[in-house]
C-alpha cells in the first residue's frame, strides 16, 4: 500500500506519528510520513524516527516511503517522527528559487531549463542551448528577485492527465498520473513532485554565483534563501579581512592586490638574478681552488647550504667556462650527487656516475656532460671520492 504523503498534503508539518508497515534490514515503512523521498533532483529528507537518526528516504516503484533508520521496531508499532526542518527548508527555498529563475530565463530568453541539481553547496540548473552572455544572466538575475520580493503565493494542485493545460506549462509533466502542478501566481505553472515554501517571502534573495558552458548547455549555478544571506556573510568577512590587511577600502581591494602581486613578480625577478650574480662570484671561488688533472680543472666538494637547483646551475656555469669536470655532493637523506663535464674533456660522466653509485645501493645517470644521481646518505661521501677517482681515471686512460 502506497505511502500517505504528508510533504504533499503539508510541506510544513516536521512532526508526526505513524504505524510501521514494513521492514527490511536497516530500513522500514510507514503508513504515512513527512519525510521526503530523494527525486526529481531535491535530495532526500534527514531526521529522526524516535531518537534514532534517519540518514536516507528513498520511494520505491509501489509508492511506498522507506526510511534507513536503526530503529529496533515491529510492524504495528507507533513511531514519532521528526524532520531535520533546516535541511527541509532549505530545500525548499532552492527549490522554489529554482522555479522563478527558470521561469525568468524561459520569459526573458526562451531558454528551457533541461536540467536541474540541488546540491550540498551549490544549486545548478542546465539552459538548454547555453549561448546566454552574462548581462542576459544578470537580467534573469534581476527578474528572479524582483519577483522574489512580490512575495507572491505559491500553490499546488493535484490534476488528471486529460486536464493539464500543457500550453500555460513551462515544460511537460514526466509523469501520467497524480500530476502536481506547482503555480507561482501570475509567473509561473510548472509540474513538479518535489516540496516548495508558501509564498516567495519566505526565500528573500537568489544570487548567481557562477555559469560555464556543460556539453552544449549552459550551467547556471545559484544560491537562494538562507544559503545567500550566509554566503553574502562569508564574502563580506573575507573582502573585510582583505580590505584590513591591504589597508584599502573594500571596493579597492582588487587594484591592492594586483598591484602587490605585480611587485612580488618584480621582486622575484630581482632576487634571482642577484642569486644567479651570488652563484657566479661563487664559482669563481670554486674555480680558483680546483685541482688541475693534467688541463682539465677537477671541482669536487660538498654543497650543504645550497638547494639542487643551485647545484645544477653552478655544475652547468662551471663546465662551460672551459675544460672542467664538475662533482658536487649534497648531503641529505638520500646523499644526492650533482656532476658535470665539458664536452671537450672527452669523458661521459653519466655513464661514470652510474657505474659508480650503483656500488653504494644508489640510482643515477644522465649524457656525457650532464649527471645526476642519490645514494643513501651514509655512502654519501665515500661515492663522492670513487666518483673523482673514476673520473681521474676516465683522464688518464
Ligand atoms: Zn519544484
Amino acid at each position: 500500500m502506497q505511502t500517505r504523503k504528508l510533504y504533499y498534503s503539508d510541506p510544513y508539518a516536521h512532526t508526526f506519528t505513524a504505524k510501521v508497515v514494513a521492514l527490511k534490514p536497516g530500513w522500514l515503512a510507514l503508513d504515512q510520513t513527512a519525510f521526503y523521498p530523494e527525486g526529481g533532483g531535491q535530495p532526500a529528507d534527514h531526521g529522526w524516527l524516535q531518537d534514532q537518526a534517519v540518514t536516507d528516504t528513498q520511494i520505491d516503484e509501489h509508492g511506498v516511503v522507506w526510511h534507513q533508520v536503526a530503529l529496533p521496531a515491529a510492524i504495528g508499532d507507533t513511531v514519532a517522527g521528526r524532520l531535520d526542518w533546516l535541511r527541509r527548508f532549505d530545500h525548499m527555498q532552492q527549490h522554489t528559487a529554482q522555479h522563478v529563475l527558470s521561469q525568468a530565463f524561459w520569459q526573458l530568453f526562451k531558454a528551457a531549463t533541461v536540467g536541474f541539481h540541488l546540491g550540498e553547496q551549490v544549486v545548478t540548473i542546465d539552459l538548454a542551448g547555453g549561448n546566454l552572455a552574462a548581462e542576459q544572466v544578470q537580467q534573469a538575475e534581476d527578474l528572479t528577485n524582483a519577483v522574489l520580493r512580490s512575495k507572491l503565493p505559491v500553490r499546488c494542485q493535484e490534476v488528471a492527465p486529460d486536464a493539464v493545460p500543457a500550453a500555460q506549462l513551462r515544460k511537460l509533466p514526466q509523469v501520467d498520473k497524480d500530476i502536481r502542478l506547482i503555480e507561482i501566481a501570475g509567473f509561473d505553472l510548472c509540474p513538479c513532485g518535489g516540496t516548495h515554501v508558501r509564498d516567495l517571502g519566505e526565500i528573500g534573495l537568489l544570487k548567481v554565483v557562477g555559469s560555464e558552458n556543460k556539453r552544449g548547455n549552459l550551467r547556471i549555478a545559484f544560491l537562494a534563501g538562507q544559503r545567500a544571506y550566509r554566503d553574502y556573510g562569508i564574502k563580506h568577512n573575507q573582502l573585510a579581512s582583505l580590505s584590513a590587511l591591504l589597508s584599502e577600502p573594500l571596493e579597492n581591494a582588487v587594484p591592492a592586490v594586483e598591484r602587490v602581486l605585480a611587485k612580488v613578480n618584480e621582486l622575484e625577478r630581482e632576487c634571482s638574478h642577484l642569486r644567479e650574480r651570488v652563484l657566479t662570484l661563487e664559482a669563481d671561488d670554486f674555480r680558483a681552488a680546483a685541482e688541475a688533472l693534467g688541463n682539465v680543472a677537477c671541482i669536487v666538494r660538498e654543497l650543504p647550504e645550497h638547494s639542487l637547483a643551485e647545484a645544477k646551475f653552478l655544475a652547468g656555469y662551471l663546465a662551460e667556462q672551459g675544460a672542467t669536470i664538475v662533482i658536487f655532493g649534497l648531503p641529505d637523506e638520500p646523499y644526492r650527487l650533482v656532476a658535470t663535464a665539458s664536452a671537450n674533456v672527452g669523458i661521459a660522466i653519466g655513464g661514470l656516475l652510474k657505474a659508480t653509485v650503483a656500488q653504494y645501493g644508489g640510482k643515477g645517470g644522465g649524457s656525457s656532460t650532464s649527471a645526476q644521481g642519490a645514494v643513501p646518505c651514509s655512502s654519501g661521501q665515500i661515492t663522492l671520492k670513487e666518483l673523482a677517482q673514476a673520473c681521474a681515471k676516465a683522464l688518464n686512460d
